[in-house]
């Protein structure tokens, strides 16, 4: 249990696509300062619930609070000013700007101005700009284009961009997609590290375990869009159901959770 009033509380929250029910009537809470996993098979529902919860797509069910107050019906935009933030790519027309430009833009939509403000502003919130990028280990990139970075530091970028909006929730629907290994941990160690200072809940999908099983702080997982178990990864690892819907039988989590425990330890030492 934890010790903070839910941020976040999602109830019964249902989405059907034609026949097909892509959310199944899920509940679940999240917390202040926690970070949550959402994990399960290809189709699970889970970039569905994403876009409820940020209000992409409306629910056909349920409810969705958020500080108490109800998200269902209300416009992208208005919950993202709400406080709900998302990593969102770098799109092919701002891979030309610089590194602290694309936050000082972030900002600037974030103070509602218009685009072409930023024209006549190219200095407007420099500052805090590489401030957030010193936050994710990017202030030394900060006046180089997007479009030469590497991958791994794009995602640092993005990370940084949602963090222009100051999200007292975070959604991150699989960040460390199409990274290695090394860098999916750095990443996650980075959003871990902006949890704690900041108090930010972060609900992401991963489909690595090793990092979700070193991170989450709670899963919850989902099958056919009906929410299957959740708890603490440790028990998550142990229950049947887990295993056997998630990976089918003969496998199980073992191997993936001696793995965890070594990254585990290595980032217990570097933050030590
Ligand atoms: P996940 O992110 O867990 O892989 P999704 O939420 O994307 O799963 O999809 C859940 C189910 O809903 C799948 O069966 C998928 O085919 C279906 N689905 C998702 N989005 C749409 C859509 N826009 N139109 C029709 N079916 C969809
Ligand atoms: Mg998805």
């Amino acid at each position: 249990m934890s010790a903070h009033a839910p941020l976040l509380k999602v109830e019964n929250l249902g989405k059907s696509f034609g026949g097909v029910k892509a959310v199944d009537g899920i509940s679940f809470d999240l917390a202040p300062g926690e970070l949550l996993a959402l994990i399960g098979p290809n189709g699970a529902g889970k970039s569905t619930t994403f876009n409820m919860v940020n209000g992409q797509l409306k629910a056909d069910q349920g409810s969705i609070r958020f500080g108490g107050e109800e998200l269902i019906g209300r416009k992208p935009r208005a919950i993202w000013r709400m406080g709900v933030g998302r990593t969102f790519q770098i799109a092919e027309t701002f891979a030309s700007l610089t590194v602290v430009e694309n936050v000082q833009m972030a900002l600037l939509s974030h103070d509602g101005k218009l685009f072409s403000m930023w024209r006549r502003a190219a200095d407007h919130r420099r500052d805090e700009a590489l401030a957030l990028l010193d936050q994710v280990g990017m202030k030394a990139q900060a006046d180089r284009p997007c479009s030469e970075l590497a991958y791994g530091d794009v995602k640092r970028v993005e990370l940084a961009i949602a963090m222009a909006n100051a999200p007292k929730l975070l959604l991150m629907d699989e960040p460390t997609a199409g990274m290695a290994p090394k860098e999916r941990n750095s990443l996650m160690a980075l959003t871990k590290q902006l949890v704690i200072d900041r108090g930010m809940a972060v609900l992401f999908t991963e489909h690595s375990m090793d990092v979700v099983f070193a991170y989450a702080d709670r899963m919850i997982v989902l099958a056919r869009g009906r929410l299957i178990a959740q708890g603490k990864p440790l028990e998550i690892r142990d229950h049947p159901k887990v295993q056997e819907v998630y990976f089918g039988s003969g496998k199980t989590f073992e191997k993936i959770a001696e793995k965890a425990a070594e990254v585990n330890a290595a980032v217990g030492a570097a933050t030590a």
